[in-house]
């Protein structure tokens, strides 16, 4: 009978485990979602609706450009372990395209923000864009970000059903706040001109913001960092500026200025004086010292440059 008892006491280990588990699974400040998230604009979203339920590691800082981030070795670990990986898609996030796919066959919780959206919402690329379907920063319609706050808190209380009404008024809350900072931002606009609403940027990252607010945006580069500005299209945009009176032009804070510089300077020499207005954040967030590390903080930083910049 040896082997009944050994048999009985393997059961009450087996079950003992499973409660252990059990217990382990259960979500709480003590316990937290591992969430990764590529960008500092999904990161921030992610902490603001999971709250103390989850532990969010961001892996592109202030200044990084998620067109040409490489994930590292340990970028790759962190998130085939964690319990959830958020990122934006649309080749957004071109060099993770691999990584994602082996994210899916392990069968990693992910929550793609471009997926509460419907294509019809989507803008589409320029025509030369060769790598791009649609148009990746969507994070600048504020309305979009709307949609997929709550897709995001949705997703959520999928992974993690017991906290589902945290989750949604988490997200509730931060829809308020967005309504506000809509509010802020059309006010402010109303400041500049109606024939210098033109916001003429180092590349192609705020044609969502544009379209929703009434502006027409240029960008020097197109959609994609990583497709060079020629010189040809320099001497193009020059001639725009000056054939439209446009006087200010911006930086983006993930992007290099050398390109706005010789902007500024081809203008220059066709006698047309404009100026740098300032930076911009575009594809990532700012720091805390520049007071500019939330959606919210970040939108109003650039509004408050846009406006400035182009109001008389
Ligand atoms: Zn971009």
């Amino acid at each position: 009978m040896k082997w009944v008892k050994g048999l009985a006491l393997m059961a009450g280990v087996v079950s003992l485990a499973a409660c252990g588990n059990e217990q382990a699974d259960e979500v709480s400040e003590d316990n937290p979602l591992n969430v990764v998230a590529t960008t500092s604009m999904i990161a921030d979203l992610m902490e603001t609706i999971g709250g103390e339920n989850v532990s969010v590691e961001g892996l592109m800082g202030p200044g990084v450009d998620p067109h040409d981030y490489q994930p590292s070795t340990s970028d790759v670990n962190a998130m085939s372990e964690a319990d959830i990986v958020a990122y934006n898609g649309l080749m957004l996030e071109e060099r993770f395209v691999e990584v994602f796919e082996q994210l899916d066959e392990r069968g990693v919780f992910t929550i793609v923000m471009a997926d509460a959206l419907n294509e019809g919402e989507l803008l589409d690329p320029e025509e030369d864009e060769e790598n791009l379907e649609y148009d990746p920063h969507i994070w600048f319609s504020v309305s979009h970000w709307e949609t997929i706050t709550a897709y995001a808190a949705d997703q959520l209380s999928e992974k993690d059903p017991d906290n589902e009404d945290y989750y949604q008024e988490n997200a509730e809350a931060y829809l308020v706040e967005l309504g506000e900072l809509r509010t802020y931002i059309e006010e402010r606009i109303e400041e500049v001109p109606e024939q210098s609403r033109y916001l003429v940027t180092a590349h192609d990252a705020f044609q969502y913001f544009g379209e929703e607010f009434n502006f027409e945006v240029v960008g020097l580069q197109g959609l994609n960092t990583q497709t060079e500005a020629g010189t040809g299209d320099i001497s193009q945009l020059a001639d725009f500026l000056v054939d439209n009176e446009i006087n200010a032009v911006f930086v983006e804070s993930s992007v290099s200025p050398r390109n706005i510089e010789a902007l500024i300077e081809a203008a220059g020499s066709r006698g047309h004086e404009v100026v740098n207005a300032g930076e911009l954040y575009s594809d990532a967030l700012g720091s805390e010292e520049d007071d500019a590390e939330t959606y919210l903080k970040m939108y109003r930083a650039n509004i408050d440059t846009i406006v400035d910049g182009l109001a008389d």
